[in-house]
């Protein structure tokens, strides 16, 4: 069987609930999402509008998502591939090699087995940079997983939310630079979780016409003054956009443009401070696209740097060419930035709203400093800014943002370097 993108699930979604901003009825969600995701029970949804000319590059992929991702499968997608695999005995076989169950204490119907990766950290079953079991059977035997990256959904409170992940160098084009800006299209009467409600407060900050500094400085402002479970209550997340209205009144963003403005940030710590970062993360399972980013961006030879003042020296020229006129667009594409990692991130990863502001400052200051230093030199143009800051973008989701143990390990790295507190904060908003 010919391969084809896996676009099956997308048309049939899209048609109700984008293209035409139709209410989206109940039972229509069933048809595009596989059986016994839950999603096909909720009778509203919401879905990122990028996701409307969204189609996976196959092989064309310059950093395939077969690699160490979601790779736990549902009892019925197990069984599914199962019974098609069986068939013909190397198929068995294959199956065989290919999936383990998990052990007793962690099985359930909806992790039941998971795939197995091979030593390359890709997956068994990837062959030519396309997935031989979606190229043999066809897209109707992949996993929930598969089929549905780099699509999450998260359900709860009756509603369903359709976003995704710039862990996929299409969704970090589309979302980044595409026709229009991330944002979130209804379908039907929104219930307005307290999720939603947070999610749209911390939005309205990033959206407000300030440099990107200050906007990050005020959305840590926000954090740091949010209850302690803001997303607990209607009560609490109405409290969270009170906050945000007062440090978006125009005496607030006066004080925070002063205070940006006495910020004193030093390129050599936050380069040192980074370089150690991507060193680290090297030392984990990665795919060739982190560890070519690694090398072009910390020059790296025979295992050793390019000198941290180099690397400043080059970090302080393309800060001053973005910031001239010109190259407005390039402010676009990290606003977007933003604005994706929080709709991704709808459902709070952190324990705190601060911490989740400081995560979402430090994931930008990485995109940054990687996209600087890619396209550090004479003769960059606004497109090759815009192919570096897409490339930082998708690098940064798929091997730090979406790694939460070697988060830990970097936030560590950057603490000692000063990059953590109140202080260390701003410093790398404002960087
Ligand atoms: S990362 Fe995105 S474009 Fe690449 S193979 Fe996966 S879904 Fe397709």
């Amino acid at each position: 069987m010919a391969w084809t993108p896996n676009r099956r699930r997308i048309r049939v979604y899209r048609i109700p609930a984008v293209a035409r901003g139709a209410r989206l009825v109940a039972g229509a969600a069933r048809e595009c999402w596989p059986q016994g995701s839950g999603l096909g029970d909720t009778a509203i949804a919401h879905e990122l509008n990028i996701l409307v000319g969204f189609s996976c590059l196959g092989d064309r992929c310059e950093d395939t998502c077969c690699f160490m991702v979601r790779n736990v499968v549902s009892r019925s997608d197990y069984e599914r591939l199962e019974a098609v695999m069986s068939r013909d005995p190397e198929e068995r076989r294959r199956f065989v090699d290919g999936f383990e169950v998990l052990p007793e204490p962690q099985r359930t119907d909806s992790a039941y087995a998971r795939l197995v990766f091979g030593p390359s950290s890709y997956c068994t079953f990837l062959a030519d940079g396309l997935c031989s079991l979606h190229r043999r059977y066809g897209s109707q035997v992949l996993s929930e997983a598969c089929a549905t990256y780099p699509r999450r959904n998260v359900r709860g409170g009756g509603e369903a939310e359709i976003s995704a992940t710039m862990a996929c160098p299409e969704i970090a084009r589309l979302g980044l630079f595409g026709v229009e800006a991330p944002r979130m299209v209804h379908s039907g009467p929104r219930a307005e979780s307290p999720i939603a409600q947070v999610r749209a407060s911390l939005v309205a900050v990033i959206r407000c016409p300030e440099r990107l500094g200050v906007r990050l400085l005020v959305l840590l402002r926000v954090g740091a003054a949010a209850p302690a479970t803001p997303c607990a209550s209607a009560a609490e997340a109405r409290a969270v956009r009170r906050v945000a209205q007062r440090e978006m009144s125009p005496g607030s963003l006066r004080r925070a443009r002063q205070e940006m403005a006495g910020v004193a940030v030093s390129d050599e710590a936050v380069c040192a401070a980074f370089c150690e970062v991507l060193l680290g993360r090297l030392t984990l399972p990665h795919g060739a696209q982190l560890r070519d980013t690694v090398t072009r961006v910390l020059r790296l030879r025979e295992g050793r740097t390019a000198a941290v003042a180099d690397l400043a020296t080059a970090c302080r020229d393309a800060r001053a060419l973005w910031d001239g006129p010109g190259w407005e667009r390039l402010q676009q594409g990290l606003t977007n930035h933003a604005l994706m990692w929080l709709y991704y991130h709808a459902h709070l990863l952190a324990p705190t709203l601060y911490e989740h502001a400081t995560r979402l400052v430090t994931d930008a200051a990485l995109v940054r400093f990687i996209a600087r230093l890619l396209g550090a030199g004479a003769g960059m143009t606004v497109g090759d800014a815009e192919r570096h800051i897409i490339r930082a973008a998708q690098v940064v989701a798929r091997y730090f943002a979406e790694v939460p143990a070697y988060r830990e390990t970097a936030a560590a790295t950057l603490a000692r370097h000063g990059l953590a507190g109140s202080a260390g904060f701003r410093a790398l908003a404002m960087w």
